[in-house]
């Protein structure tokens, strides 16, 4: 038995599963809500405190513009993500840039947006400025190297293309000054998916030292502190989420000694977490196909992995609860499958489940951020769709599936004309 919830009882949700057909995502906006304005409260006392919600771990615009309405700016890292930032009404410095290996036409967009642009790299100084102009304002990304150990999801710093490297980063700022940047920011994303406290609490040390160590070589003094994305959620009924009040008290105690006491202050701190926003108030409804006995025990569900990649991927654990029988036993083992035509289309391996028959429904939970973005059109599998549980409780559907026509809309077959 687990502590893990879902919004809806079994009633509720056979009722949403027959007006709008599994699979889906369904997201549930009171919680995604209150998680932001948890987040915003544990650190009421940074400065001009943000988050900057990730785009790609949930880019649907109903989401987005409800964070928005909660005070979020937004995270893009390409030009679709910026475009649809610039649409939900985003503006200048709410929007924040951080790609790698960037195409002239993004730099170009962000900095007609007024985006706050991270730059990935020292060359980027000039490939920005050759191709939409030096701004005002620039942030760069640094990476610490082997000051700082990853983890499984993002590897380790050393061997990561993103970001400035230490020997670099006071000559990044010295050349940014140089083109007439006036405005300066900096950032790192070292983990993802981390759930260690402290290591939040030491990644914002290490750039409130650099901060200071920037000051004291350039002269510059940075305006605002993105201490990135990365923070992890318990998937595993037996984790325990970030403790945002600790990690914020000690980061704030940081902030005095190093960011005050060297006549910094004010500095901004933002974030641009997507995961935690959204992760865990994100569940994927499916319905059970066929229940088979090979060597193994197996589940077929009509969702695939085309609908959630992070347990073909990663070996993630996405926990599985079976609505109506959340009480019985547990004593059967399954693997939970998709359709696809690939061994490793499972959203479960030997998995303690409750006896499953065909037509049962499943939720397969937390899969609010990197889970419908993540999808894939592989073997002709179409994405699901996304619906979102309001706050007084009606449902609304805020993307449909993907149909056959839009799976053949970029093909040209042999006897028809090609066009553009
Ligand atoms: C993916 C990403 C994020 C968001 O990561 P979460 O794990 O969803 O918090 C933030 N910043 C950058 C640069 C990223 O690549």
């Amino acid at each position: 038995m687990s502590k893990k919830a879902f919004p809806l009882g079994k009633n509720e949700l056979e009722n949403i599963a027959s007006e709008y057909q599994t699979p889906f995502h369904l997201y549930d906006e009171k919680a995604i809500r209150e998680s932001v304005r948890y987040f915003i409260k544990s650190f009421s006392w940074a400065p001009g405190f943000k988050n900057y919600f990730a785009v790609k771990a949930c880019p649907n615009p109903t989401i987005i513009s409800i964070l928005k309405e909660e005070g979020c700016g937004v995270d893009c890292s390409s030009l679709p993500e910026l475009l649809l930032a610039d649409k939900l009404g985003f503006r200048g410095e709410e929007i924040m840039f951080t790609s790698n290996d960037t195409p002239p036409e993004e730099f170009i967009e962000a900095n007609r947006l007024g985006a706050v642009i991270n730059l990935d790299d020292i060359t980027h100084v000039q490939s920005l400025e050759k191709s939409a102009g030096f701004p005002e304002m620039i942030s760069f990304r640094y990476n610490p190297g082997d000051l700082r150990s990853g983890n499984f999801i993002i590897g380790e710093p050393k061997e990561a293309k993103y970001g400035v490297p230490r020997d670099q980063i006071i000559d990044a700022y010295r050349l940014a000054a140089s083109r007439g940047a006036r405005r300066f920011g900096l950032h790192t994303m070292v983990a993802s998916n981390e759930l260690n406290d402290s290591y939040f609490v030491e990644t914002a040390r290490m750039l409130f030292e650099l901060a200071v160590k920037i000051k004291q070589e350039t002269g510059i003094g940075v305006e605002l502190i993105n201490l990135g994305g990365g923070i992890g959620i318990p998937y595993r009924p037996d984790e325990e989420a970030v403790d945002l009040k600790l990690v914020s008290r000690e980061i704030h105690d940081h902030y005095k000694h190093l960011i005050v006491e060297n006549g910094l202050d004010p500095v901004k701190i933002v974030y641009e977490c997507g995961r935690m926003i959204t992760g865990p108030y994100g569940y994927l409804v499916s319905r059970v196909r066929h229940v088979t006995r090979k060597y193994k025990d197996f589940v077929g569900l009509d969702a695939c992995m085309a609908d959630l990649m992070r347990p073909a991927i990663y070996g993630a654990y996405h926990h599985i609860t079976v609505p109506g029988k959340e009480g019985l036993p547990h004593d059967h083992v399954y693997d939970i499958t998709g359709s696809l035509c690939e061994n490793i289309d499972k959203f479960a391996v030997n998995r303690s489940l409750p006896k499953i028959t065909p037509g049962d429904l499943i939720v397969i939970h937390d899969t609010g951020a990197h889970g419908y973005a993540m999808g894939f059109n592989y073997n002709g599998k179409l994405r699901s769709k996304e619906l979102l549980l309001k706050e007084e409780g009606a449902v609304l559907l805020i993307r449909r599936a993907e149909t056959i026509d839009d799976y053949f809309s970029t093909l040209r077959f042999p006897d028809a004309p090609y066009k553009v």
